[in-house]
């Protein structure tokens, strides 16, 4: 089956409406595109839990910040579907803004309290509202038995983990692991910013995230380690650092002295034109992941 593309909210649901009826499941996979093999990954990933995979791709305006890279963001749909068409997947969906936003739209969904107050909700104010009100559009348009999100934005999978219960909307909402380039790099459709030169020192960031995660698995003290971790940061020519710190794994609250829960240590920082941000998992006594 190749793929289909579609561009409005009625042949979307024509599309799964038809499924169904032949009781196929369903998985739905929201990107901005661009794509690179971090989000085919999640198509592969989808694919283990649906008979057909939707991957949607729409550069959302609301969450992007007025001095923000909307009107900059790469769009590359051709490259996309060649790639999706031949990751297996079933259907594109690439609407308008027009189409999700249409004259007299009004609504907003926002998730409020420490979730969204914090790393990139603190250095991009109103961004998770705009996330939280796409991905809500995306999820009611579809319907979908699943939807896949990549942990590469951890902060954003929390953050529609707990609308999704909230609002009771009937999607199992799956996490998915980092996909990173051989030399750590986290990809990203944002990694094409960067000029040969900054690439060659962007894996940084996943370098000293290991470091950090390594030391304190172990019980290592966090502020002499978070020190150091920014001074090499800033030294490899990143500014500014946006935030890097170690937060409780479910609640996202802050870990100031050692950790004794499972946590996440997370960074976002400046290189060049890039917003690069990355993550990994802290698991106390255990090993790194
Ligand atoms: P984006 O197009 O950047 O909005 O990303 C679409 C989805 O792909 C989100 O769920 C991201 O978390 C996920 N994603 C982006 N980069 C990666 C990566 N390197 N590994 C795994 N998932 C990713």
């Amino acid at each position: 089956m190749s793929l289909t593309t579609v561009h409005t909210v009625a042949d979307l649901r024509a599309t799964v409406a038809d499924w169904r009826a032949q009781g196929l499941r369903v998985a739905l996979v929201p990107t901005m595109g661009a794509l690179h093999d971090g989000h085919i990954s999640l198509t592969h990933l989808a694919r283990e839990h649906a008979d057909r995979v939707i991957v949607s791709i729409f550069v959302n305006p609301t969450q992007f910040g007025p001095n923000e890279d909307f009107g900059a963001y790469p769009r590359t749909l051709p490259d996309d579907q060649k790639l999706l068409d031949a990751a297996g997947v079933e259907l594109c969906f690439a609407p308008s803004v027009e189409e999700m936003y249409p004259d007299g739209f009004a609504t907003k969904v926002s998730v409020d309290g420490a979730m969204t107050n914090v790393l990139c909700g603190a250095s991009r104010p109103g961004h998770f509202d705009g996330v939280a009100q796409i991905v809500t559009k995306l999820l009611l348009q579809s319907l979908p038995d699943c939807a896949i999100f990549g942990q590469k934005d951890y902060q954003q999978l929390m953050v529609i983990r707990r609308f999704a219960a909230d609002l009771n909307i009937p999607v199992d909402i799956i996490g998915a692991k980092i996909l990173r380039e051989e030399d750590g790099l986290a990809m990203s459709s944002r990694n094409r910013y960067l000029l040969p030169e900054e690439r060659a020192v962007a894996p940084t960031l996943n370098r000293v995230l290991a470091d950090i995660t390594a030391q304190a698995a172990k019980g290592a003290a966090l502020a002499p380690l978070l020190a150091k971790g920014r001074e090499d940061i800033l030294a490899a020519g990143f500014a500014p650092i946006d935030y890097l710190e170690v937060r409780d794994a479910e609640t996202l609250e802050l870990v100031n002295d050692t950790v004794k829960k499972p946590a996440r240590i997370f960074v976002a920082a400046r290189l060049g034109k890039a917003r690069l941000i990355d993550n990994h998992a802290i698991i106390p006594g255990g090993s790194a992941a």
